[in-house]
């Protein structure tokens, strides 16, 4: 991900724009090790601290105390959620990567290979540029390619996020298969558990496609065992995140209602941070995590407990039957 002198000088105008002395810049860790030159260029116009906490997108501002004293926060490696409404100023500042040359129309073949010959476009939002240049290699194959629309979360048709795929559930009846194109499996395994249909990633940085549904089949035999395991919990916390783009107060009080509906004793926590640690502490059984959909899904590994998503728990209290739904967040609560 490549920070330009052209990204820099956008914060320092946009925040001249809101008549900002003070700025708190909030950079995600791929980010941090350019963190003294990026300070460095703002602090010639503004008095600037760096908050020292992981971002992982724009659904997190950091909590109040952090950003009470300055004017404005300068995000950098985001994109915004449209439909949040954040306490500040924030100022995203996107990141493109640059569009690879390497895309070959060959490296789709195996989608026409598989009789696939209308198919889904989707993308992690650093490779915007890169799914146009996708777009020309799949059309060259001969390939009808479709565009998913968003929801209010997104900002761009076409984009996804790991806790939001409606570009995909709009397009999905339409569509053969669908391509994300991304890095690593973060976004195309959340596809894959978002659409029936067979979902491939572009990886980037090998200039290669392959298929999800392997792996989606692994990974759901992991959730079902977590989901078995906590069919049988007794204690059970259902955890709030305070972070603006993942708070859903309202739907932990639904989960609470049906677990002690359910015989379960509950107790439900706030946090803005999902440490093992103090889940050990309070001797839980099983953990129901109300914020990112992914805390449980990629870090349950770090948890002595299952963790589980509002609808997996509901799997386990047998609520919720047949395939299995990921969460995904459309909108959240008003802090
Ligand atoms: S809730 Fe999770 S997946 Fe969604 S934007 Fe935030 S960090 Fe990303």
């Amino acid at each position: 991900m490549i920070v330009s002198a052209s990204n820099v000088q956008e914060a320092i105008q946009r925040a001249k724009d809101l008549g900002a002395s003070k700025v708190l810049l909030q950079l995600p860790d791929g980010l941090k090790p350019r963190a003294f030159g990026i300070f460095s260029e703002l602090s010639k116009h503004f008095s600037v601290v760096i908050s020292s906490q992981s971002f992982y997108g724009a659904c997190d501002v950091g909590s109040m105390d952090t950003y009470s004293r300055v004017d404005c926060i300068v995000q950098l490696g985001h994109t915004e959620i449209p439909n949040l409404r954040y306490p500040k100023p924030i100022i995203f500042i996107e990141h493109l990567y640059e569009r690879d040359a390497r895309i070959e129309a060959s490296a789709f073949q195996i989608l026409r290979s598989r009789g696939y010959s209308t198919v889904g476009l989707a993308f992690s939002v650093q490779y915007r540029q890169v799914a146009e240049g996708v777009r020309e290699a799949l059309e060259a194959l001969g390939l009808r390619v479709l565009v998913g629309g968003v929801d209010g979360r997104m900002k761009y048709p076409g984009q996804v996020l790991g806790c939001n795929f409606s570009a995909i559930h709009s397009v999905q009846a339409m569509v053969d298969s669908i391509v994300v194109v991304s890095t690593g499996t973060f976004h195309a395994l959340g596809a894959q558990l978002s659409t029936e249909k067979e979902v491939f990633i572009y990886d980037v940085s090998e200039g290669s496609l392959r298929s999800m549904r392997e792996e989606a089949d692994r990974f759901l035999r992991q959730r079902f065992a977590a989901i078995s395991r906590a069919a049988g919990a007794r204690k059970v916390c259902i955890v709030i995140d305070t972070k603006i783009g993942q708070y859903r107060p309202s739907l932990a009080a639904v989960v609470e209602r049906q677990a002690r509906e359910s015989g379960k004793e509950v107790v439900t926590l706030a946090t803005d941070e999902a440490n093992p640690r103090d889940y050990e502490n309070l001797m839980c059984d099983a953990v129901v995590f109300t914020g990112c959909p992914r805390v449980p899904i990629d870090d349950g590994g770090k948890f002595s407990m299952p963790v589980l998503t509002p609808q997996e728990f509901q799997m386990a209290l047998g609520i919720k039957k047949g395939r299995y739904v990921l969460d995904e967040i459309v909108a959240v609560d008003t802090q």
